[in-house]
């Protein structure tokens, strides 16, 4: 990749999350400036699923682009066992610093004296920041909140494609319950910023990869504040997170309340996804999840 862009002075840079966002964004520029030269990254933890690999390398035939694979220095359980078993969390959020933001400064030292654009799909329905690396000569792009791209934009774009949505956005069914869901977010298999259902989605759809989440809760600390894995798919908890999703689904369809906190509390939802709820109002970046 770097040969190809030997005699620019600009380098254009979309990180490829795996998730719809970067995608649709991907599709956009190369729509818009069919004349200018990206490169694609994708920050590889060794921990993701399936559907995102699968993602990535039908994105790359569909617009017939290389998306260059990074991975970080050290592992994810090397890592852990730097960190003693002290999991990441929303406000402890080490992996990403480490498994994504080294990686992208790592590579960017390969293009020293570039301009680098660097270019986030951040929606202009969404109100949050995404990091910015702290560097001169790299400037932060926002094409979605420049042109008013908002999410139903983004699923026009990737239906129009034909790439569609992630396969993870394919909702599961219960019949017994009467709901829906599915993951709604790319990145690690792990990540904390899943709520309680979205666990039971990994539990029922990648069981391998729920045990491999499950042996990393070690020494007293687990993914979920006071709910190992292990307790999670206890039946009695199933139930009830499947009975809370259920309720928060009926609340939101019936009444779009503005106050998130009323939600909540009509809706009984656990602790931790009230948690997730208020920080991802601001905090959420754009490294993992677009
Ligand atoms: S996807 Fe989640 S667990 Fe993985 S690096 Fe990002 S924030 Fe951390």
């Amino acid at each position: 990749m770097k040969s190809l862009i030997m005699n620019k002075k600009d380098l254009h840079v979309i990180a490829i999350s795996g998730g719809k966002d970067s995608a649709a964004l991907a599709i956009y520029l190369k729509d818009k400036y069919p004349e200018r030269e990206f490169m694609y990254l994708f920050f590889d933890t060794g921990e993701e699923l399936e559907e995102t690999y699968l993602y990535i390398n039908d994105l790359e035939s569909r617009l017939g682009i290389k998306v260059r694979r990074e991975f970080p220095a050290k592992s994810f359980k090397e890592l852990l066992l730097e960190h003693n078993d002290f999991l990441p969390s929303p406000t402890q959020r080490w992996c990403t610093r480490k498994m994504k933001v080294e990686t992208f400064l790592k590579v960017m030292e390969e293009f020293e004296g570039y301009q680098v654009y660097n270019y986030v799909g951040i929606r202009a329905d969404e109100d949050r920041v995404g990091l910015r690396p702290p560097m001169d000569n790299i400037t932060t792009v926002m094409p979605f909140q420049e042109d008013g791209i908002t999410l139903e934009d983004v699923k026009r774009i990737l239906n129009d494609s034909g790439l569609g949505l992630p396969r993870y956005y394919e909702p599961v069914k219960d019949e017994e319950y009467d709901i829906e869901y599915y993951r709604s977010r790319s990145g690690c298999y792990f990540c904390f910023y899943m709520r309680q259902i979205e666990w039971v989605w990994l539990y029922e759809k990648h069981p391998d990869e729920f045990k491999k989440a499950m042996q990393f809760e070690k020494q007293g600390f687990s993914w979920i504040q006071d709910m190992p894995l292990s307790d999670l798919i206890k039946p009695e908890n199933i139930d009830k997170i499947k009975k809370s999703y259920k309720r928060t689904e009926e609340l939101k369809k019936k009444q779009p309340l503005k106050n998130g906190t009323v939600m909540q509390q009509m809706s009984n939802m656990s602790k931790h996804d009230q948690a997730l709820d208020d920080f991802e109002k601001d905090k959420f970046c754009s490294m993992c999840i677009l």
